[in-house]
């Protein structure tokens, strides 16, 4: 029986996450739930699930909480900063699901990291802040991290077991990889007239053809900054070159990824598009279990097609690969701004188009400094938060 955190718990992933652990309620216990403000959602999920504890990162919420759920399911709500902490690290805890959105989820994945934990990452945004730094913290405490990004663990799925057990520090090209093929379908706006990109809502950047994911990775996909960030995330995991890395853009979203071999091989990973799958394989890895998913029907799914990505159409992926290409302090000044024109946009304070604008224009303003310390990258992450929001008011 593998003890349980999800951070994030009210989200896409965390639910997706919960809805596999009901398909298996004999492998897995929910010890902890965490999310920061939403307390209806929350406390379905007490009543369902009856965690021993629930963290919410808001203190109203959690006052809220508390108060509605008056003490009848005996579970235990807290708040702060160093109680988040301590709920990742306690000892009966075995595995953490990473699923908080965004630079939030850095402090308490690394510390789940840093305790040796089994981390399911579905936050990508903490390993594209922190990288290096992120990769040397699980060598050292021996942590098992797995990949729940669909295309990473397509990817995972489709490596050898030395380089699955390696992961950060493998040696793609002892394994004979000569390329990982990360696919992306292009969102929504894969064939939209250039001209009407601009115009674009939040409501039609957030109805993604082939996924139902939460709203900040939605809007990712629509400019394809999600494709950027899971280059950077497959750099990291995967000790991947620049020359071993390619993007495919495959519309239907089957294929979720590929490895390419010296010898011609190249062995992809396909299914349903359904976060269940990739989650319930972390789960049970190296085993297998059920996840609830439809297997995939290749009768109805037909046609396979596959096209370059197209820059001018998507100018994030090319900052995010410049990015990479940078170093650290552009990949974590990418990462905020990026969230911070995001959410403009969703607040109606930007057009689809500026949020590039805000990104390139912060990338423009990157200088070396020493990322020796996640305190130095979260600074980084709040001066840059603050320098991209006076952007969005000039804009
Ligand atoms: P959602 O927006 O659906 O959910 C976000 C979760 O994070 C909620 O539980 C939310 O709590 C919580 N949260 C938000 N802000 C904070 C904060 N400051 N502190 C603590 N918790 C917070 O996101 P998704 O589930 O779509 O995505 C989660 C992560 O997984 C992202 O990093 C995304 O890139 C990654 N991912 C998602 C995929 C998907 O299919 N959705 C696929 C692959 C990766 P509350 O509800 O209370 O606000």
């Amino acid at each position: 029986m593998q003890k349980m955190v999800i951070l994030g718990a009210t989200g896409s992933i965390g639910t997706s996450t919960l809805s596999v652990i009901s398909v298996n309620p004999e492998a897995y216990s929910v010890y902890a739930l965490v999310a920061n403000t939403n307390v209806d959602k929350m406390l379905v999920l007490c009543e369902r699930y009856k965690p021993n504890v629930v963290h919410m990162v808001d203190t109203q919420a959690a006052l809220s909480l508390q108060a509605r759920l008056d003490n009848k399911l005996h579970i235990e709500v807290t708040t702060g900063e160093d109680q988040l902490n301590s709920l990742v690290t306690a000892s009966c805890v075995d595995t953490v699901m990473a699923a908080i959105v965004g630079a939030a989820g850095l402090v308490p994945t690394l510390a789940a990291v840093k305790a040796g934990k089994r981390v399911l990452l579905a936050n990508k945004e903490s390993l594209v802040m922190s990288g290096r730094l992120f990769i040397e913290e699980m060598r050292r405490s021996g942590a098992q991290v797995l990949p729940v990004d669909s295309e990473h663990n397509a990817i995972f799925q489709a490596l050898p077991e030395s380089v699955q057990q390696n992961i950060g520090v493998c040696e793609l090209d002892q394994a004979g990889v000569s390329h990982i093929l990360l696919t992306g379908s292009g969102g929504p706006f894969l064939t939209s007239d250039l001209n009407s990109l601009a115009q674009m809502t939040p409501a039609q950047a957030c109805q993604h053809p082939n996924w139902t994911m939460g709203r900040k990775i939605s809007v990712d996909s629509a400019s394809m900054m999600n494709k950027g960030l899971e280059y950077i995330e497959a750099r990291w995991l995967f000790n991947a070159s620049a020359e071993q890395l390619k993007v495919v853009i495959h519309p239907q979203s089957v294929i979720h990824s590929m490895v390419q071999y010296r010898d011609g091989s190249v062995l992809a990973q396909l299914g349903c598009p359904d976060m269940r799958t990739p989650i319930a394989h972390c789960l049970s890895y190296p085993q297998r279990t059920y996840s609830g998913v439809e297997p995939l029907d290749f009768f109805k799914v037909g046609q396979l097609s596959f096209l370059e990505p197209d820059f001018t159409r998507f100018p994030c992926l090319s900052l995010a690969i410049e990015a990479c290409e940078q170093g650290q302090e552009a990949a974590t000044v990418l990462n905020a701004a990026n969230e911070i024109s995001v959410a403009a946009f969703l607040n109606n304070e930007i057009n689809f188009t500026d949020i590039a604008k805000v990104n390139e224009i912060c990338l423009s303003q990157v200088e070396k400094l020493n990322l020796n310390s996640i305190d130095d990258i979260l600074a980084l992450d709040v001066q840059t938060r603050v320098y991209a929001s006076e952007w969005v008011s000039k804009i």
